[in-house]
């Protein structure tokens, strides 16, 4: 590759532990180690930015003030997110639900404590994405407090890439706790191979592996963070009606997309959505692929995402 330097077969990896879940990004092709590092500090850089329950983050401060004028590069980004996430929860009837802020702050999945359901009734008081204006200039919350921890990762996944495409970089996996998104392809031109986990599985039990060129692949599933209490199972993707985790037969749902922002908005809504209405939207979109995984381990594709297996 013209100006390519890094000897064949060498691989640079930076790690971390940002945005609540363990990063890493390798560098396959072109590259070096200080881009690889730059690369996982943007994930610090976004977390200041994103992380609600970071009382100086910029998107706490929002919260807490109800309104913002956009005035820094940090801003802008929030902005562009919060955007993002509003027409993901219009396309998804709000199953997807950026406004969902008071409810999600009552379940506490490290402590494992049930709120009371007085609590999740007021909280829920307060969600009306539909109030929540974004323009270039201002944000204007009317009442909401926003949680973007469905669809940040995403966002910060598609900014480390174009800063790694930018730098040259043409053969990378970036990994954000399993959020994935593939640069290119692997240097041996075959696909990047990403497995994907069986829920409740015994240790890293594979339910499927894709092959992947330059796509993301995104998963929400119910055993990410949960707990039982009284043999129920809580978990933390949350039905918007009721403020309860949602129980619709699921375990877990992956989205394919050439965008992680497409796929982590889409898997948290098809996730609430539920399998049918979530087919029907994934087979309305161009490029976009599902593979859904019900409660009884079977698993469901929607048109076209059986190609990805192997
Ligand atoms: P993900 O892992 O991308 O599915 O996102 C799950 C996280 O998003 C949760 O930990 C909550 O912070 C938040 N969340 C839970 N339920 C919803 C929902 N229905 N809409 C939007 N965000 C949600
Ligand atoms: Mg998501």
């Amino acid at each position: 590759m013209w100006g390519c330097k890094t000897p064949k077969g060498v691989t640079y990896t930076a790690s971390g532990f940002y945005l609540d879940t363990f990063v890493e990004v390798t560098l396959y092709g072109c590259g070096s180690q200080k881009i690889a590092n730059k690369a996982v500090d943007m994930c610090k850089y976004y977390q200041n930015i994103f992380n609600f329950r970071d009382e100086s983050s910029t998107l706490a401060k929002l919260n807490q003030s109800g309104s913002m004028r956009v005035a820094t590069e940090e801003d802008e980004a929030l902005a562009g997110l919060v955007s993002i996430g509003l027409d993901y929860g219009k396309r998804t009837d709000y199953s997807l639900n950026i406004a969902l802020g008071p409810a999600t702050v009552q379940w506490d999945f490290i402590n494992k404590t049930v709120p009371d359901k007085s609590e999740i009734e007021s909280a829920l008081k307060n969600v009306t994405p539909d109030k929540i204006l974004v323009s270039n200039s201002r944000v204007e919350l009317n009442g909401n407090k926003i949680d973007l921890g469905a669809v940040a990762k995403g966002y910060i996944a598609d900014k480390i890439k174009e800063y790694l495409v930018e730098e040259g970089v043409d053969s990378a996996i970036i990994n954000l706790g399993g959020n994935i998104l593939c640069v290119g392809q692997k240097t041996d031109n075959k696909k990047f191979k990403i497995a994907v986990q069986q829920p409740f599985g015994r240790g890293n039990e594979v339910a499927f592996s894709l092959g992947i060129d330059d796509m993301s692949v995104v998963t929400s599933g119910v055993y990410e963070r949960y707990f039982y209490r009284d043999d129920i199972l809580y978990h933390h993707i949350l039905d918007p009606d009721t403020g309860y985790p949602c129980d619709n037969g699921l375990w877990s749902v992956t989205i394919i997309s050439s965008k992680s922002v497409d796929g982590d908005c889409l898997c948290t809504g098809c996730f609430v959505m539920g399998l049918d209405r979530a087919v029907k939207l994934i087979d309305s979109m161009e490029d976009v692929y599902a593979i859904f995984i019900d409660d009884n381990s079977n698993i469901i594709y929607s048109a076209g995402a059986e190609a990805f297996v192997n």
